[in-house]
C-alpha cells in the first residue's frame, strides 16, 4: 500500500469518518462538525470513507463532496470493515492533527475542541472516554468493560474505553502505522509501543439516532485475537530470539542432562532404560528445544524483513535538539 505523505501539510485538522449505511446521519453529522469547528478558526477537512454502503450513503456523499470544498469522499468498492475505512482515511488525510469519529452521531463533534486542547498539552494521542455510554448494558457495556480491563493489563496502556472511536492523533504518529484485522481499537497500544504519549478525556455519547449498530457479540472474539497479536508484537517484535532461543536452549539442555543420566545408567550400570518415562521426556525436551530455537531464528529473520522492507526503524525519535537541527521538528528521522 502506498501512502501519501502527511507532512508537510497546510491543513490543521483532518476529521476521518467511516460510513457504512448511515445515510440519515450524514447531513446532521456534517452540520455538527461545522458548528463545532468553525468557531475555532482552524482549517479542517472532513474525509468520509464510504465502506460499501447500500442505503444511498454513497450517492449522498458523492453529491455533497462535489459541492462542499471541506468534504472529501473516499468510496470503497465493497464493505471492508471499520479498520480499513479508518486506514484509508489516515492515508488520504493531510491535516497535522487527525480526528477519528463514528458516522452515526453517537460521538459528538463538539468534543473535538476539547481533544485538541488536550493534545496541545504535549500528547501524541488523546482518546475519548464514553463515561456515560448509551448502549445496551448486557451485550455491549459488560463485554466492553471486561475487554478494556484485559487490554489495559496486556498492553500496559490503561484507558477506560478503547472502543471509543473519537480520538485525536498527531499525524506523524499514524503516518507509518499499519492496521490489520480490527486493530483500530488498539491504535493507542500500538502507538504506545512506538513510544507515544497517550491520555484520555471524558466525551459525550448519544444513543444511536438512525439505523442500527453494525456489530454484535461476534466482535468480542475478533478483538481477543487482535489482542493476542498486539501482545506478541509488544513483547517479541524486536527480539524474538531472546525469548524463543532462551526457552529452546533451556529445553535442549534439560533433555541432554536427562539423556546423559540415562546413558550412564545404561552403559555404566547396565540398567534397562527402555521402559522409563524419563527417556521419553528427554527426547521430547531435545526435539521441542530444537524447534523452539529454529522458530526463534525464523522469527528473527521475519522480523528483520519486516523492519527493513518497510524502512521501519527499530526506534522512534520525539525530537532532536541543537547541533543545527530544528528544535521544533517532531518528525521522525
Ligand atoms: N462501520 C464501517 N464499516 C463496517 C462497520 C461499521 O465503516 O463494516 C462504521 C459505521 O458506519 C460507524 C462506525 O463504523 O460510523 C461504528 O459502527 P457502529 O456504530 O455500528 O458501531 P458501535 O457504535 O455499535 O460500536
Ligand atoms: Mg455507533
Amino acid at each position: 500500500m502506498t501512502k501519501q505523505t502527511t507532512i508537510p501539510s497546510k491543513i490543521d485538522i483532518s476529521i476521518l469518518v467511516p460510513i457504512y449505511n448511515e445515510v440519515d446521519s450524514i447531513p446532521d453529522l456534517l452540520n455538527a462538525i461545522t458548528t463545532a469547528l468553525d468557531p475555532t478558526g482552524l482549517s479542517y477537512e472532513i474525509i468520509c470513507v464510504d465502506d460499501g454502503s447500500k442505503d444511498g450513503s454513497t450517492e449522498l456523499l458523492i453529491q455533497l463532496a462535489k459541492s462542499r470544498t471541506d468534504l472529501k469522499a473516499v468510496i470503497f468498492r465493497r464493505n471492508y470493515g471499520q479498520t480499513p475505512a479508518m486506514a484509508a482515511g489516515f492515508d488520504c488525510a493531510s491535516g497535522e492533527v487527525l480526528i477519528t469519529m463514528d458516522g452515526d452521531l453517537q460521538n459528538d463533534p463538539k468534543d473535538i475542541p476539547k481533544l485538541l486542547a488536550k493534545l496541545e498539552e504535549g500528547y501524541d494521542l488523546v482518546s475519548g472516554w464514553r463515561k456515560a455510554r448509551q448502549d445496551d448494558a448486557l451485550t455491549r457495556l459488560l463485554p466492553s468493560k471486561i475487554a478494556n480491563w484485559v487490554i489495559g493489563k496486556v498492553t500496559g496502556v490503561k484507558l477506560h474505553d478503547y472502543g471509543c472511536s473519537l480520538k485525536a492523533y498527531r499525524a506523524e504518529l499514524v503516518a507509518d502505522m499499519n492496521l490489520y484485522g480490527e486493530l483500530h481499537r488498539f491504535l493507542p497500544a500500538l502507538a504506545y509501543i512506538e513510544g507515544a504519549k497517550i491520555t484520555e478525556i471524558p466525551v459525550d455519547h448519544h444513543a444511536r439516532r438512525y439505523g442500527k449498530s453494525k456489530y454484535g457479540l461476534g466482535r468480542t472474539f475478533r478483538v481477543v485475537m487482535d489482542l493476542l497479536t498486539v501482545f506478541f508484537m509488544k513483547k517479541f517484535l524486536t527480539r524474538p530470539m531472546h525469548v524463543f532461543g532462551l526457552f529452546g536452549l533451556i529445553s535442549i539442555a534439560g533433555g541432554m542432562v536427562l539423556g546423559l543420566y540415562l546413558t550412564i545408567l545404561k552403559l555404566g550400570l547396565g540398567q534397562n532404560i527402555g521402559d522409563r518415562p524419563l527417556l521419553i521426556l528427554a527426547i521430547v525436551l531435545v526435539i521441542a528445544g530444537v524447534q523452539l530455537f529454529s522458530f526463534g531464528l525464523l522469527a528473527e529473520l521475519l522480523m528483520r524483513t519486516y523492519h527493513e522492507s518497510q524502512n521501519r526503524p527499530i526506534y522512534r525519535v520525539r525530537e532532536v535538539v541543537g547541533g543545527g537541527s530544528s528544535s521544533k521538528s517532531r518528525s521522525q528521522i
